[in-house]
């Protein structure tokens, strides 16, 4: 009853800071979105603490602090929310800016004065604009955060009458309430920025994986190629260990292509790519560097090593029934290897590597050579 109550809760709670995303395929004005929802939240819990911690102090003043606040939080919820609903996201941004800054407002106007210092939420309110807005909509921003420099100007310059019992309160209370109203403008600043922050890195993340990924088949393209490829030269000259690179090329794919079609074709090196993967070692690499074609890299790997885990990939694939149930389809695939020389640059072996391939091919397919030092290529 309390697990399902508690899953009800996160559910609405993540449908309610996501409202407004659909709208949008933009993930910037996505995470905007979900920003000012999650501002508006943090708008009821300040609130309601603040309330909670009136009522626990007694005086009336404070009390009454409190109470003219929730209808302003209640009606920014319910007005970003509707705004966000429809579509009309930039609405959302300044119904939440706008509900802040009357909620402060009648807090300050109709019970605390200045006494405590609620004014200085206008500092805070002249931040966050540039948070909820992006940043085509600097403008909008810029002008939120000069009315609510002004707020706070007006406030700390003109003395407000307070309410009655505000002025009864003990120098040390008064004292404290400023500590905590400051300390929670500070609080609130930072976690936004901590939150715009950690959805940066997460999407500069998720761009590094896609710039580096192949869609098709999801393996590692060639751009991650190159650079695993330079780091693991780097680390074999360093560490005087063998390195192999691989090149491997289906066999007439251009068959499949033309038989099955290419969403046929498409399948089947998708497929490939799970086997390859499937049959190397978590410390070799496969990367899909052309259409058909793809590099694999084996650290620490001797030639006659490499060869006999090439031998045994090429025979799965070979065995491997690769199209669809009622289509089956059998592919080869050939292979050609080359070994790291300490005379060799980076390109050298990648183009032995290739030699090999291209011997591969032209002795029949369906094989793996190895490239050695005075390595002579067949006649095509
Ligand atoms: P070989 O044994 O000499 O390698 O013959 P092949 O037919 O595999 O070689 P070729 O390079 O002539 O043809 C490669 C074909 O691969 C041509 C192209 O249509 C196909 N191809 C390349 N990329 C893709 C892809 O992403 N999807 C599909 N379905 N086919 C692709
Ligand atoms: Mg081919
Ligand atoms: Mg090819």
């Amino acid at each position: 009853m309390l697990a399902m109550l508690y899953q009800r809760t996160k559910q609405s709670l993540i449908a309610f800071m996501q409202e407004g995303c659909q709208h949008t395929a933009d993930p910037s004005l996505q995470r905007k979105a979900v920003q000012v929802n999650i501002g508006v939240l943090m708008m009821q819990a300040t609130v309601l603490v603040f309330l909670l911690f009136f009522l626990g102090v007694g005086n009336e003043g404070l009390i009454l602090s409190g109470l003219v606040q929730i209808p302003w939080s209640l009606a920014t919820l319910v007005a970003v929310n509707r705004a966000q609903h429809a579509g009309h996201l930039n609405l959302a941004r300044w119904f939440l800016l706008l509900g802040v800054m009357a909620d402060a407002a009648s807090a300050l106007m109709l019970a605390q004065g200045q006494v405590i210092g609620i004014h200085f939420y206008y500092l805070l309110f002249a931040i966050v604009p540039t948070v909820f807005f992006p940043a085509s909509k600097w403008r909008e921003a810029l002008l939120l955060s000069g009315l609510n420099l002004a707020m706070f100007a007006f406030f700390e310059l003109h003395d407000w009458t307070p309410h009655p019992a505000m002025l009864t309160l003990s120098a040390e209370t008064v004292h404290a309430m400023r500590v905590v109203m400051v300390i929670s403008c500070v609080l609130i600043v930072a976690f936004l920025m901590i939150q715009a922050e950690y959805s940066a890195v997460k999407k500069e993340a998720e761009l590094q994986r896609m710039a580096s990924t192949d869609s098709l088949t999801q393996l590692p393209n060639l751009r991650a190629f190159r650079q695993n490829y330079s780091r693991e030269v780097a680390r074999a000259r360093r560490e005087d260990s063998p390195l192999i690179v691989g090149m491997l090329d289906v066999d007439h794919f251009k068959r499949i292509n033309d038989a099955y079609g290419h969403p046929m074709g498409d399948h089947v090196l998708r497929l490939l790519a799970q086997v390859l993967s499937e049959q190397l070692r978590a410390s070799d690499l496969v990367a899909r560097v052309g259409g058909e074609e793809f590099a694999l890299l084996m650290p620490q790997t001797e030639l006659e090593q490499a060869q006999l885990i090439c031998e045994r990939l090429r025979i799965t694939v070979s065995r491997h029934r690769f199209g669809t149930v009622s289509q089956p389809l059998a592919i080869s695939v050939s292979i050609g290897l080359a070994r790291l020389e300490a005379a060799d640059d980076e390109e050298q072996v990648l183009r032995a590597a290739d030699k090999a391939l291209y011997q591969a091919k032209n002795e029949g397919r369906n094989r793996v050579v190895l490239y050695r030092p005075g390595f002579v290529q067949a006649p095509v």
